[in-house]
């Protein structure tokens, strides 16, 4: 039996957050992964998908280079080239993670890892052997999976999911993506960008859910321009292959042949190998682990943290999960987080991000709002990088005197609004109010002053618009 203070299955965001951060508080931790160390984020998931979604980027940028007065020419695309970039940026961040974990001595186990009774855990069927290790507290981040549909077998040739569309040989001439999610829109832009002719399939009225309803006419108006049929509100009945095509049939009887589907319509929690039966650990109708607002599970000393658990599924809100763990288990009391208020980031194009309440929700919730918006096409440096696409959109509380008062949410449509966020996400989650923001000064000339200048605007003065 080998003994740590912790001891964390699953090596994803979530759990190599609770390791290194409880390494740097000078725990013993073990970490337990069955495959490579970094999760989804790492090998399949965030890492990836941003890489692709910036080959994408450079692809239109030298499209449309001629604008500058710089003739390069019609772009010419090598996949090999970009699977081979990818992969490196993968490899590397992995090394760099292993390195980390070895520096502050994680031991690192190679094994399925199963909760046993008392805080153990059994490791089996990986290069670690067959092992039990004793914690003064286990935390389970085994993650989540793709779903699918039934009727859509993933043959990761005519249907596949993310695992498998992030290492495709070539990109399709032809894409149905199944939900119009984070990762629908981001796969659908960026294929649409890399010349295939993409459908986007969704349940829902809207794609985008969860985003703020003027954001997502930006980011719909700019996939109708560039070609993407988006279909919302319709019901994917089943699809047809028939040699290397596939017909998918939706709707009233309505169909597109393709050369692939890709199925985004979201992602289920992986409790499966963790033998939770016989444990007091309860798992939810959907398989999502029930957890305190501190993430402790119903047994004692065990946590868990990540997509496991009903949170939003995101790398970063598994990291301050994982801390948010290790700081309960020494002891130091610390503040549940608030999830309704973490960043999110979406990295089509145009970009989305956000934090906070959408207009819709505050009047949901029972807010009186007042709300501004500034679009980036009056924004200097927008117009010199050539993106005007988007707009910045404030929603504050509205005061017994009709002005505005404490900001309730702060979404953001358009070009590099995945590193604007910062400063809307501080405003939101610091309550502060808009007249303690407009006090502060905005460079000049950058995308973020149309913030400040959202802002200003709410104070009931303004500058520019
Ligand atoms: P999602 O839940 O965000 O979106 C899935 C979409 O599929 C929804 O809009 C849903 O209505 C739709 N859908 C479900 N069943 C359908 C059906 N039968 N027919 C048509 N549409 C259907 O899930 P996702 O986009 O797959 O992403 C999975 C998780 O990963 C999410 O939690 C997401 O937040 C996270 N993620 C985040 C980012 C990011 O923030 N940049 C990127 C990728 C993934």
């Amino acid at each position: 039996m080998h003994n740590h203070d912790v001891v964390i299955i699953g090596g994803g965001p979530a759990g190599y957050a609770a390791a290194l951060y409880g390494a740097s508080a000078g725990l013993d931790i073990g970490l337990v992964e069955y495959r490579r160390i970094g999760g989804t984020c790492l090998h399949v998931g965030c890492i990836p998908a941003k890489e692709l979604l910036e080959t994408a980027s450079v692809y239109r940028t030298v499209r449309h280079a001629g604008r500058f007065g710089v003739d390069a020419g019609e772009p010419a695309l090598d996949w090999s080239v970009t699977m081979t970039r990818k992969q490196q940026v993968i490899d590397q961040l992995v090394g760099g993670l292993r390195t980390l974990l070895k520096g502050r001595k994680v031991t690192v186990y190679d094994g399925v890892g199963r909760l046993g009774p008392d805080r153990t855990v059994g490791v089996s069927g990986g290069e670690s052997g067959d092992v039990t290790l004793g914690a003064a507290a286990v935390i389970l981040a085994a993650g989540s999976v793709p779903r699918t549909l039934p009727g859509f077998e993933i043959d990761g040739r005519l249907v596949m999911t993310s695992d498998e569309f992030l290492s495709v040989e070539a990109l399709p001439r032809r894409a149905a993506v199944i939900g119009g999610g984070a990762i629908g829109c981001e796969f659908a832009s960026l294929m649409a960008d890399l010349g295939s002719e993409v459908t986007i399939l969704e349940a829902l009225p809207q794609i985008l859910t969860g985003c703020d309803a003027d954001a997502v006419k930006v980011v719909q108006r700019s996939f109708k321009k560039r070609g993407i049929t988006v279909r919302t509100g319709v019901r994917v009945e089943g699809h047809d292959p028939a040699g290397d095509e596939t017909t998918v049939r939706f709707g009233d009887g309505e169909s597109v042949t393709v050369d692939a589907v890709v199925m985004a319509v979201g992602r289920r929690p992986f409790p499966d190998l963790l033998g939770l039966d016989d444990t007091a650990v309860a798992v939810d109708e959907r398989g999502f682990v029930r957890v305190d607002e501190r993430c402790r599970t119903g047994e004692p000393g065990v946590w868990a943290v990540g997509d496991l658990i009903p949170t939003p599924a995101l790398a970063h809100v598994g990291f301050a999960e994982g801390m948010l763990a290790i700081r309960d288990i020494l002891g130091e009391n610390p503040a549940p987080i608030d999830h309704s208020r973490v960043p999110w980031c979406i990295y089509c194009h145009p970009e989305v991000a956000f934090a906070g309440h959408t207009e819709d929700s505050a009047r949901e919730a029972g807010y009186e709002v007042v709300t501004s918006s500034h679009r980036y096409v009056g924004n200097g440096r927008a117009q010199i990088v050539g993106d005007t696409e988007g707009l910045v959109k404030v929603i504050a509380e509205k005061r017994p005197d009709g002005t505005a008062g404490r900001i309730l949410g702060v979404h953001l449509v358009g070009p590099w609004v995945t590193e604007q966020l910062g400063q809307g996400y501080l405003a939101v989650n610091w309550e502060a109010t808009v007249d303690e923001v407009a006090a502060h000064i905005q460079p000049h000339p950058t995308l973020s002053e149309l913030f400040g200048e959202t802002v200003l605007s709410l104070t009931g003065r303004s500058l520019h618009g």
